[in-house]
């Protein structure tokens, strides 16, 4: 399998060639055809992955729903506790896998890092909130004293988990680990781009002590290996861009199998009048560059009061061009590579065509060979043609684009102004006030004086897309019910509830309606004291 890779590219890791075929050896497959793995940091091949047939994922199935009846069966603190020695292995392995998400990311280290310490996190929240989560709840009967209800979860069985090439690790994570722990088995399909760090999760998990098959990882091309998986399973959790997403919903529905789908998103940033402008600045650096704005929370348009817009552009302007562009394996760089030749000829295209319709670019606006060859300089474009692809359409790479607006409520109608709803971002120097304009922004998740770490490391809440921008939560007590199919065991004390042979019905009605009308005079005495 080595044949005709190049071994400079794990040069200067911890990682061998070997060692990536040992990874790869995990996806049983029967098929001889193969995908190639390419590093983007140099453009060399770094090896290949089975590009599994329908009998290989029909086989990952089946295998699981063998295992799952045992894991179902294990205690919850059972399983939250591999969970919690996985994620101790996942810190201690850190080197390792921080090596593996940059050779086949392209990302900068600084960047592989941020991704990797959210795997522990979502491990917390899964140890957590876990056993509550998939614990019987008293619910109220339909006849106060005389009828009971019980809800009882159960793990809806094989849960599919289609994970995308730019947070391979986050991303995966973020879906596995809440399905696990509420009992169910999982088949993976990472990216084929990004295969690498994903079954050295899986290796990790077996280490940890995740019974064999609990976990099978399938790889192969998306658009025959997804719906193999999406035709087998019973639940899909589903990461990735809005087009693709839709594919997957229509065949998840026509399963009838519940998904959740986290999509692409046209993030803005809001930059209110009294925002420290310099802090603003900071912000935004990262929230529309971090890992060369290949994030689906990226900030990807700036909308900036009118009063502050010369001040934050400046000081926006001075700050990226201070960012530093690199893929070595050290922490010198903060931004690294575009992902392949593909997202750099969309993210160049789109900046040409700003600039021809008479855009400024204020920086960037390069390709930069001299880094990597699909690295590319942070940039920052005003005068764009609000109807623009590039205004318009997620970009997916170092490009934003900023917009003086004349008040709040312009700011949060242009942010609304569009079919996305992921993430946004409002600065301030008044945090009520920005509490208070987030409640106005259609998104799943609004960051007050932070571009999206601080929406995305509130484990405990839920994160999701309103509008194009995906269907279902992740993360919080909703990640985890998401995998759990409730069922209600409702009891009566008193019998059937079905006409007496005793009681003429005209009492029965006549009896229900008394009990009915004072139910409801106490109810509404109750909530009245509660005000
Ligand atoms: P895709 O949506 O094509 O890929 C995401 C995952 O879905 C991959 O594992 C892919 O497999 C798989 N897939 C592809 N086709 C199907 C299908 N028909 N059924 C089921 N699964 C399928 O994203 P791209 O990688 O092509 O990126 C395109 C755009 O999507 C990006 O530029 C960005 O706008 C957005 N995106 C958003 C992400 C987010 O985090 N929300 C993440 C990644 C992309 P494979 O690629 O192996 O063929």
């Amino acid at each position: 399998m080595s044949s005709g890779r190049s071994s400079v590219a794990v040069a200067n890791t911890s990682l061998t060639v070997d060692r990536l075929d040992r990874l790869t050896d995990r996806v049983r497959s029967t098929t001889d055809e193969t995908i190639a793995v390419e590093a983007p940091a140099t453009a060399d091949r770094i090896g290949s992955v089975p590009d599994c047939s329908d009998a290989d994922v029909d086989a990952a199935v089946a295998a699981a729903r063998e295992a799952h009846a045992d894991w179902a069966a294990t205690p919850v603190d059972q399983r939250a506790a591999v969970i919690d020695r996985f994620s101790e292995l996942v810190v201690d392995h850190r080197a390792e896998l921080l090596d593996l998400l940059q050779l086949e990311t392209g990302k900068s280290r600084q960047t592989a890092a941020e991704g990797l310490f959210s795997v522990p996190s979502a491990c917390e929240q899964a140890v957590d909130r876990g056993p509550e989560a998939v614990a019987d709840e008293p619910r109220g009967g339909g006849i106060p004293l005389l009828t009971t209800a019980t809800v009882t979860y159960e793990p809806v069985g094989v849960v599919g988990v289609i994970s995308p090439w730019n947070y391979p690790v986050t991303l995966s994570m973020a879906d596995v680990i809440p399905a696990l722990v509420a009992g169910n088995a999982v088949v993976l399909k990472p990216d084929e781009k990004t295969p690498y760090a994903t079954l050295f999760l899986a290796e990790l998990l077996e280490r940890a002590g995740l019974p064999d098959d609990v976990l099978r990882v399938v790889t192969g091309e998306g658009g025959a290996v997804g719906p193999a998986l999406i035709d087998r399973v019973d639940y899909v959790a589903f990461t990735g861009g809005t087009e693709t997403g839709r594919a997957v919903a229509e065949r998840a529905g026509r399963n009838l199998i519940d998904c959740s789908l986290e999509l692409g998103g046209k993030n803005p940033l809001i930059v209110l009048d009294d925002a420290d402008v310099e802090e603003a600045a900071r912000g935004a650096t990262t929230a529309c560059f971090a890992n060369a704005g290949q994030l689906c929370l990226s900030a990807e348009r700036i909308l900036v009061d009118e009063s502050v817009f010369d001040d934050f552009l400046e000081a926006f302007v001075e700050r990226t061009r201070q960012l530093t562009l690199g893929t070595a394996y050290d922490y010198d760089a903060e931004i690294g590579s575009l992902i392949d030749a593909a997202q750099l000829d969309r993210v160049r295209s789109r900046v040409e065509a700003a600039r021809e319709a008479g855009a400024t670019v204020h920086t960037g606006g390069r390709h930069r060979p001299d880094v990597g060859p699909y690295c590319y300089d942070p940039t920052i474009l005003t005068g764009v043609d609000p109807d623009s692809q590039i205004a318009c359409e997620e970009t997916f790479g170092p490009v934003v684009t900023v917009q003086p607006v004349e008040s709040t409520d312009a700011a949060v109608a242009a942010a609304n102004d569009s079919p996305y709803g992921l993430n946004a971002s409002v600065w301030t120097g008044d945090r009520s006030r920005g509490q208070r304009v987030a409640r106005q922004v259609d998104c799943g998740t609004v960051c007050v004086n932070d571009g999206f770490a601080v929406g995305w490391g509130a484990t405990d809440a839920p994160m999701g897309g309103f509008g194009d921008s995906g269907i279902g939560r992740r993360q919080g007590d909703e990640g985890i019910k998401r995998y759990l199919e409730a069922r209600t065991v409702a009891t009566s004390r008193v019998g059937p509830l079905v006409p007496s042979d005793q009681l003429p019905m005209g009492w029965v009605v006549e009896g229900a309606s008394t009990a009915w009308q004072a139910g409801r005079r106490i109810k509404r005495a109750v909530r009245s004291l509660r005000r």
